[in-house]
């Protein structure tokens, strides 16, 4: 008789979403008459349509598509040269950092990039993650059968290094220590779920840090857009030395607003080499070449299109305008006492529950009593237990309908 793959077997159930909404159906099956006013500032998920740049190459490329001396088959594995060309100049050589085109691996997004990167590292390699996390760093390594035993009271898994990001640190991770034997540590930033970002001396310090330990960074900056501090980092590739230990992963989903149309990339520089001298970029290559037949043409024309002139505007004011939402939840609960942070360079606002509330009751009360959905922090990993997240995505008037109700609590 056959057997499944065990790994997966560990894993613990999507605990967090299914949650939230068996709570909020539930809430409503008790209450028909509140169920319409319900307020969504839980999901990760963008709310406004393509940017007219974008619809407009993705009409084009359908008509490509549509005649037969244009017509387009299989893309190439890595991505099309125009695409990785235009990646690599305007998200690096426009930052001073450096990265080739054809460093560049074009794909479906970020969570399959983020996912699938530990496969080309060896079976024991000890990962180092921030706590909370975005679970498919940890999920994925769980199913590569490479994090021990899970222990249900703590939420923890015995083989992986967890670095608390509190308030106490500011919400960004503290290097391990010297004995720590991390090989592949996973930092994103603008961080999802606290909205935290690293400054470049910490950024850097995080790179040194990995060359003399012969570690890899995998750097998750899917909310880059959202910086707006001009001192801050965009990639990990404006630190020295980046180029023989970090890649860089990237999404089209929360810049453009990708999310359903999917579009993403990860960087591997030809420096990045193993304690033997492999290649990263030729496994990479390798593993993309086996497993993955290209991202759509007509949804790299759309990728393309975003770093148009007027692809770059529109763009932009998507963001800005998710950003003034940003402002408003941050302010409005500052204002009203709450302790939060996030929310200035990351589309995500992080608040503390008052006066030592769980997450999970503290949705509870948000629910019961203003019928606003956020996200309790403890699903993100024990150090998120006492905190809430909230999104920026939504629209105005539920970003201020949000934030009215709140105050009035
Ligand atoms: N990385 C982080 C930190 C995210 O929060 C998300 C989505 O919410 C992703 C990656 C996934 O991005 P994509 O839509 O490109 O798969």
């Amino acid at each position: 008789m056959f057997k499944a793959n065990e790994a997966y077997l560990k894993l613990p159930g999507n605990y967090l979403f299914s949650e939230i909404a068996s709570r909020v159906s539930e809430y409503c099956e008790r209450n028909p008459d509140k169920a319409g006013r319900i307020v969504r500032l839980g999901i990760g998920d963008v709310t406004q349509p393509l940017a007219p740049a974008v619809v407009e190459a993705l009409h084009a490329a359908v008509d490509e598509m549509a005649e037969a001396q244009s017509f387009r088959g299989y893309a190439p594995d890595l991505g099309y040269d125009f695409l990785r060309q235009a990646i690599a100049e305007h998200d690096f050589a426009a930052r001073g950092a450096l990265v080739y085109p054809d460093e560049v691996f074009v794909s479906d997004g970020a969570k399959s990039d983020s996912g699938n990167i530990q496969e080309i590292f060896s079976a024991d390699a000890r990962i180092a993650v921030c706590d909370p996390v975005y679970p498919v760093y940890v999920d994925s390594n769980v199913m590569a059968g490479r994090t021990g035993t899970y222990d249900a009271s703590t939420g923890l898994w015995s083989d992986v290094t967890y670095m608390p990001c509190t308030q106490q640190n500011g919400f960004t991770p503290e290097l391990p220590g010297p004995d720590a034997d991390v090989s592949l540590i996973y930092l994103c930033f603008p961080n999802n779920p606290t909205g935290a970002v690293i400054d470049k001396p910490h950024l850097q310090a995080w790179v040194d840090y990995a060359n003399e330990h012969g570690a890899v960074i995998v750097y998750d900056a899917a909310y880059e857009a959202y910086i707006a501090d001009p001192m801050l980092p965009h990639s990990i590739y404006e630190c020295n030395g980046a180029r023989t230990c970090a890649i860089e992963i990237r999404s089209f989903s929360k810049n453009a607003g990708f999310t359903g149309t999917r579009l993403g990339y990860t960087v591997v520089p030809r420096d990045l080499k193993d304690a033997n001298g492999v290649s990263m970029h030729g496994l990479w290559a390798r593993r993309h070449g086996t497993k993955f037949n290209g991202a759509p043409y007509i949804v790299q024309r759309a990728g393309e299109a975003v770093y148009s002139e007027r692809g770059r505007c529109e763009t932009q004011a998507q963001i800005s305008s998710y950003m003034e939402n940003a402002r408003i939840i941050l302010e409005g609960l500052r204002s009203a006492g709450y302790t939060v942070s996030g929310g200035e360079n990351a589309p995500y606002i992080w608040l503390k529950t008052p006066d030592g509330c769980s997450s999970w009751d503290f949705f509870d009360q948000l629910l019961e009593s203003v019928q606003v959905v956020g996200t309790p922090g403890s699903g993100f990993g024990p150090s998120g237990e006492g905190y809430f997240r909230l999104t920026a995505f939504g629209t105005r008037e539920s970003a201020q309908e949000a934030i009215r109700r709140i105050r009035a609590l």
